[in-house]
């Protein structure tokens, strides 16, 4: 029993009392004796036993009470005991620690022991490689401007160690002016983090005076701030380096023959001047000039192509002297040359310029113990006028020489806005031929060739026509010349010669008497190294009789590549196929060489005969021609035959063909089958 519950007895007692004690008064009053006695008694025996009660519990709480403050004590000490266990087992892991401590000190003692020992030989080793390096080591304190320079320093600069190796100084007397600028820009962005490495190439100035090319490489090491406190790095002396890679610069950008720059470096150069005027906004003209030897080829085949060689070099000095070195000459490939230089307005240094080297050419020139003449076609195109770009400025400047070549020679031409129309027809041409064949658009016509004796058919000339569906009809003078620099006429060719032998089985199987068939070759053919092997088999292919064929070859083009022509043309004759100079009168007419080549047949050109009736001239060139010919066993075909007094004349000179205008135009397939049927072969 506890001290509340004590309390509380007590409590519903006094409570008991103050109600049984008015009621016993009361009861007094009025008179209820007998139950007043017997309240009393109870009363009396309920105090009596409330007070044991009291006395009772008085007596347990006080044991109670002691057993509680036992209890507490009892738990106290049980904490305590927890708490001193606690701190024991904390001092023992505390103790431990300490153990672990002293060992980690003891081995990180050993460990410094041995770091110290690695730095010692690792500055040894420093030291050491610092002085055996090739490379210069240096330092710089940036916080206090001391900086260090290995001894290496000496041997690549000359320059002793005590010398004054102050970096200002370094900078202003030693590093080449041109690279200074450079050398502190490199500096700058490294330092303001913009590059990961400070790296620079530059040029030194050694004691002696030469300069040397150097390369500078280097690391910072930063503050908190992440800014640079030190600056430590290495400088190779990379000269030769620089040497071998000028060298191959220099291959890389000069023609080896003539020591001129070549067509990559002028075209660079040449950006560069347009870039410059368009940045500065002056009116300034540049003069592109396109040069091209006119008999180059001619030159290389029959005087060897060293001979050729040292031609080239000869003109490239004459060209480089008339230029003038300060404008830029160039030879952009075999006997082209390219000049760029500032232009008068009214063009009069260019028109003098290309006077002066067309009196410079009048002259022969002597190469070895020879002597030759030589000229060059020269086309001009003018910036901006003719072209605001590199590239148009060129292909203007081409054409326009192509235009000086083709009226006659030994000209120059500037560049005027109907060549520009001229190159768009050739761009047009060009790519319609491209598609000519899918689209079977080419034909062949057939013109006859008619025997003087007897005035009768015996051959035809197979000639090509174009039938364009963009352009129309186009005539072969203008397409085969395309057809021939993009080597279209390669595939032209191959099916051109291929239709005419079927057609010619054709005819034969319909019992037409056998006849001669002329078929035109162009330069490219001639040069294809695979075209004699595709006539043989093309023959084999279409079963045709090859003592029928004629190739017709121009002399210009015969001459022009006569090693290749050569071995050609007696492949041919292996084939027992026939040939025949084309046009022949206007190149070389060379009876010298013709005695000795495997040539049947000479054509004499229209040019002679269409004046052979007026110009006695040209009448006492053809006859001396065909009795010539005929001296050395070759069989003569007069073409462009127009008139009539011209056959005639013909007649007598005893030409053995005639072909031309008076019998027929040349004619398609049909019309020429129709001859055939009427004509007695
Ligand atoms: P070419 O081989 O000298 O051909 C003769 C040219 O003269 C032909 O012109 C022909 O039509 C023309 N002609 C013939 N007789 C007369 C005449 O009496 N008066 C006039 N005014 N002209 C006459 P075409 O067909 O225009 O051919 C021109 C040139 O084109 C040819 O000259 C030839 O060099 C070339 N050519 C034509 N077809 C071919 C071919 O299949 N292959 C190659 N590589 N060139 C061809
Ligand atoms: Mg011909
Ligand atoms: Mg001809």
């Amino acid at each position: 029993m506890r001290k509340r519950d004590i309390k509380q007895k007590l409590q519903i007692y006094v409570l008991f009392q103050s109600i049984v004690f008015p009621l016993m008064l009361l009861l007094f009053q009025i008179g209820k004796k007998s139950i007043f006695i017997h309240v009393s008694y109870i009363s009396i025996v309920l105090i009596l036993v409330i007070l044991i009660i009291f006395y009772l519990s008085i007596k347990i709480l006080g044991k109670n009470e002691r057993i509680d403050e036992l209890t507490t004590l009892k738990n106290e000490l049980t904490n305590e005991e927890n708490k001193l266990q606690k701190s024991y087992e904390e001092l023992s892991s505390v103790y431990e620690e300490l153990a672990a401590t002293e060992e980690e000190l003891r081995s990180q003692f050993e460990e410094l022991q041995k770091s110290e020992e690695a730095l010692r030989v690792s500055e040894e080793r420093y030291k050491l490689a610092v002085e055996a390096a090739n490379d210069v080591i240096w330092e710089l304190n940036m916080k206090n401007g001391s900086f260090f320079i290995s001894e290496r320093w000496k041997s690549i600069t000359e320059y002793s160690m005590n010398e004054d190796l102050n970096l200002k100084e370094i900078l202003k007397y030693i590093i080449h002016p041109e690279d200074r600028k450079m050398f502190l820009q490199d500096l700058k962005r490294y330092l303001n983090k913009e590059t990961i490495l400070y790296q620079s190439t530059f040029r030194i100035k050694c004691k002696s005076g030469q300069y040397k090319w150097i390369y500078n490489r280097g690391k910072a090491q930063r503050n908190y701030e992440g800014k640079a406190i030190m600056l430590s790095g290495s400088l190779t002396d990379i000269t030769e380096r620089k040497i071998i890679e000028e060298k191959m610069m220099h291959l890389a950008s000069y023609d080896q023959l003539t020591n001129l720059p070549n067509k990559g470096l002028l075209l660079k150069e040449l950006q560069e001047s347009i870039d410059n005027i368009l940045e500065s906004g002056i009116d300034k003209n540049i003069a592109v000039m396109f040069l091209d030897l006119d008999n180059f080829k001619k030159i290389n085949d029959i005087l060897g192509h060293n001979y050729g060689d040292q031609l080239l070099k000869v003109v490239a000095g004459i060209i480089e002297l008339c230029v003038g070195e300060t404008n830029y000459t160039s030879r952009i490939g075999g006997d082209e040359f390219l000049v760029f230089l500032p232009c008068d307005e009214d063009c009069s240094n260019i028109i003098n310029l290309c006077e002066t080297m067309r009196r410079m050419f009048n002259n022969p020139l002597e190469i070895g113990n020879k002597h030759v003449y030589t000229s060059a076609s020269i086309g001009i195109s003018i910036f901006p006028k003719d072209g605001m770009d590199v590239n148009t400025l060129l292909k203007n400047a081409d054409t326009a020489m192509y235009r000086a070549k083709n009226s006659g020679k030994n000209k120059y031409c500037f560049f005027t806005n109907d060549m520009r129309e001229e190159v768009m027809r050739r761009s047009e041409i060009e790519k319609g031929l491209r598609t000519a064949l899918e689209n079977n658009e080419l034909q062949v016509y057939y013109q006859p060739q008619i025997n003087v004796n007897g005035r009768k058919l015996v051959g035809f000339e197979a000639l090509l026509r174009w039938n364009s569906k963009e352009l129309g009809w186009v005539s072969p003078a203008e397409f085969i010349p395309i057809a021939e620099e993009t080597w279209l006429i390669i595939p032209i060719g191959e099916w051109l010669i291929k239709t005419v032998f079927t057609q010619y089985g054709e005819w034969m199987k319909k019992g037409y008497s056998p006849f001669t068939i002329a078929i035109n070759l162009s330069v490219i053919q001639i040069q294809n190294k695979d075209f004699g092997e595709f006539v043989r088999k093309i023959i084999l292919e279409t079963n045709m009789v090859s003592k029928y064929i004629e190739f017709e070859i121009t002399e210009t083009i015969l001459m022009e590549s006569l090693e290749c022509s050569i071995e050609l043309l007696n492949k041919f004759r292996e084939l027992d196929i026939k040939v025949a100079l084309d046009d022949f009168g206007t190149g070389y007419s060379s009876f010298n060489y013709l005695k000795n080549l495997p040539i049947n047949t000479i054509k004499i050109d229209k040019s002679f005969i269409d004046n052979i009736n007026l110009n006695s001239s040209d009448k006492d060139i053809t006859h001396g021609i065909i009795t010539l010919a005929h001296k050395i066993n070759k069989e003569v075909i007069a073409e462009g035959v127009e008139e009539e007094g011209q056959v005639s004349l013909l007649e007598n000179m005893q030409c053995d063909r005639i072909q031309g205008y008076y019998f027929s135009k040349p004619v398609s397939l049909e019309a020429a089958e129709e001859m055939l049927k009427y004509s007695n072969i």
